[in-house]
């Protein structure tokens, strides 16, 4: 089963919410949804089929930490996963590998699911270190053992409306599932991010060990969030879609001009 996270970063309201769960309500579809939002919106969540992720969690348990959300916290508003590292967290929050385990362990012992951001920034990429930095991120900031989802979001492509090549995917998926295969950890989704939306989602969801997206900006909206998994729907297997009429205009996955 695909998946596909929206993350909502800090954006959205109540009522935004609402209206993306109705949306989502009418869509059918076989792809995990997981709607990453702010922990205001965290609670309230009836519906079964959307799975709701917070966007951090802290180190520590409950206790003497002002201001912070625990992993206990996060699991009694409901909420199943946890963004863990995400580059803006590394970017504004200055979070190391080493924080983002902390997390991650921290996530898995409340019983939640992290999804781990790994990605390099754009001079690493420009030179050509983006293996070893990908491999290095994967290996300290995964648990040993426990249940998670790894995101490779190139941190260049994050809301620049830039994506890298199908052939930079499929090469760095490959690498992070032969390593995770080499701890025994081979069944993680692997998911992949930076700049997706209804245009460019078909390039990449049938190259190997790409079990999903995670999507930002374009995630916000029905308009622009529902045309992703229909394309998705499309490219899969076990095409289940009851067509909407949300965002007609981004129905075609073009070419990149
Ligand atoms: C993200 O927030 O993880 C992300 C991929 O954002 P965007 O889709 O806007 O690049």
């Amino acid at each position: 089963m695909k998946i596909l996270v929206g993350n909502w970063k800090s954006n959205g309201n109540m009522a935004d919410k609402n209206k993306m769960i109705r949306a989502l309500e009418r869509t059918n579809t076989d792809i995990k949804i997981i709607l990453s939002l702010p922990y205001t919106l965290l609670s309230g969540n009836n519906n079964k089929k959307i799975a709701i992720c917070a966007q951090d969690i802290s180190e520590h348990p409950n206790g003497p930490f002002t201001g912070d959300i625990s992993g206990q916290m996060i699991k009694d508003t409901g909420a199943k996963y946890v963004l863990i590292g995400h580059s803006e967290r590394r970017t504004n929050h200055q979070e190391t590998d080493k924080i983002a385990k902390n997390k991650a362990i921290m996530a898995i012992k409340n019983g939640l699911i992290p999804i781990i951001c790994i990605g390099e920034t754009l001079s690493e990429y420009k030179s050509k270190k983006t293996k070893t930095i990908i491999k290095k991120m994967l290996l300290d900031c995964t648990p040993d053992s426990g249940k998670f989802i790894v995101a490779y979001e190139p941190r260049w492509a994050i809301g620049t409306g830039i994506t890298a090549t199908k052939t930079d995917v499929q090469t760095i998926h490959q690498m992070i599932f032969d390593i995770l295969k080499t701890k025994g950890q081979e069944k993680t989704p692997i998911l992949f991010g930076g700049s997706i939306t209804a245009k460019n989602v078909c390039e990449f969801i049938n190259i190997p060990h790409v079990d999903g997206f995670i999507v930002g900006g374009a995630s916000l909206k029905p308009a622009t969030f529902l045309p992703i998994i229909d394309q998705m729907n499309k490219k899969t297997s076990k095409p289940k879609t009851k067509v909407t009429n949300h965002g007609k205009q981004n129905r075609k996955c073009k070419k990149r001009s």
